[in-house]
C-alpha cells in the first residue's frame, strides 16, 4: 500500500463525514413535534417541507434550521433551547469519527472542521459535538477548495464525503465512501477509503 507524503494539516467536512446528518434531521424531526407542541409542528410535515428551507450555491444546497422552525413561529432561541434538552443524550459522532477525533487530540495533530453551509446551522450541529472531541469550525458558503487555496501553502490534507475538484496541488483529496468493499483506493488525483481510521495512514 503506497501512502503519499506525510501532511501535515487536515481539513474535516461535518454533514456525512463526521456527523450523521440523516440521524440528526430525523431527531430534530421527531423532537420538534415533542417540545413544540403548542405551536402544531408535526414531524412528518418538516420531513415533507424540509426541501422549501434549503439555499443554493452553484449546485450546493444547504438547510436552514432555524429559518424552518420560524416558519412554525418558533423563535431561534427557543428552538435552540428545547431541542438542545432533547438531543443532548443523542450522539451524531459516526463510530469512526470519534475515534479519528480522539486520535487527532491524543497525538496534538493540526486540523480543523471546514463545512459547506449556513453558520447558525452548522453552529448548532457541531456543538453536538463533545467538548473533548471538537476541532476549529469553518463554515462556508463557497468553495472549499477555494477557502484552502487562501490558506497556507503547507501539505494538507481534505476527507469528505463529496469529490472536491478544485484543489490546490499541496491539498489531497480523500474521498469518504463508507459502502466501497475496499479500505483504500487510489484514484486519478485522490483517494477514496472506507472508514475514517484509514486517515490515520496519511498522518504523523
Ligand atoms: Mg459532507
Amino acid at each position: 500500500m503506497i501512502i503519499p507524503a506525510k501532511c501535515r494539516h487536515m481539513y474535516l467536512d461535518l454533514d456525512r463525514t463526521l456527523f450523521d446528518t440523516h440521524a440528526f434531521m430525523v431527531a430534530v424531526q421527531r423532537a420538534s413535534e415533542e417540545v413544540f407542541g403548542e405551536y402544531e409542528v408535526k414531524a412528518t410535515a418538516l420531513h415533507e417541507n424540509y426541501t422549501d428551507f434549503r439555499g443554493r450555491v452553484d449546485k450546493q444546497y444547504y438547510y436552514q434550521l432555524f429559518e424552518h422552525l420560524a416558519h412554525y413561529g418558533i423563535a431561534k432561541e427557543l428552538a435552540e433551547e428545547r431541542l438542545r434538552l432533547v438531543l443532548k443524550s443523542v450522539d451524531f459522532l459516526y463510530p469512526d469519527a470519534r475515534d479519528l477525533l480522539e486520535f487527532i487530540h491524543t497525538q496534538h495533530l493540526d486540523a480543523e472542521i471546514l463545512t459547506f453551509g449556513e453558520p447558525l446551522t452548522q453552529n448548532f450541529k457541531y456543538s453536538f459535538i463533545p467538548a473533548s472531541h471538537t476541532l476549529p469550525l469553518v463554515s462556508l458558503l463557497s468553495s472549499k477548495g477555494h477557502y484552502i487555496k487562501s490558506q497556507s501553502k503547507q501539505a494538507s490534507i481534505i476527507i469528505d464525503d463529496k469529490l472536491i475538484t478544485d484543489l490546490p496541488g499541496s491539498c489531497q483529496g480523500i474521498l469518504l465512501d463508507r459502502h466501497q468493499a475496499e479500505a483504500l483506493v487510489k484514484n486519478q488525483d485522490y483517494w477514496t477509503i472506507n472508514d475514517l481510521r484509514i486517515v490515520k495512514e496519511f498522518l504523523l
